[in-house]
């Protein structure tokens, strides 16, 4: 699997993020950081973010393509169950946005949240990767569906 020299740097932020949030919570606003980011730049260049920079994307390629099982990931996956967890992973963000706006928000408590999403999202993403390809996650990622949506309002990218 070929990889970029850039993803090599990228990758080491989702250790950063997933592990080192766990201990300052405060780093899950590197994620926020990363959005405010990318979801701009898919406007302009669609899912650069995805396939040059993005932390998991780089990890996937460069870790987890050496013990993925290379299975193309089953339609009903794709198709339904990958729905399902977008739309629950919408729903429990809705739900925790306004659960932090009624409290009057929390510095900490947004950090964690980030971190939190990021970790549970990554563990998926590593089971995909190892009964499926490596990039299987990629396909129901809910921040490279939003990029593609947004790509598509530019008329230079349809
Ligand atoms: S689809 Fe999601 S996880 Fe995959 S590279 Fe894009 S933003 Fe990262």
């Amino acid at each position: 699997m070929k990889h970029k020299k850039i993803q090599l740097v990228m990758m080491w932020f989702l250790p950063i993020i997933v592990i080192g949030g766990l201990f300052f919570p405060v780093l899950g606003y590197l994620v926020i950081g990363m959005m405010a980011f990318f979801l701009p730049l898919a406007f302009f260049k669609g899912r650069y973010w995805c396939w040059n920079l993005c932390p998991r994307g780089s990890f996937l390629d460069i870790v987890m393509s050496r013990c993925s099982s290379g299975k193309a990931l089953p339609v009903f996956i794709l198709k339904g169950w990958g729905r399902i967890v977008v739309l629950s992973l919408a729903l429990f963000m809705s739900i925790l946005i306004f659960s932090i706006i009624k409290k009057g928000g929390n510095f900490l408590i947004i950090g964690a949240i980030f971190v939190a999403i990021c970790l549970g999202t990554t563990i998926v993403s590593i089971i995909l990767a190892l009964l499926t390809r490596h990039r299987s996650w990629c396909a129901i990622c809910p921040m490279g569906k939003a990029q593609s949506r947004i790509s598509k309002l530019n008329k230079k990218n349809r």
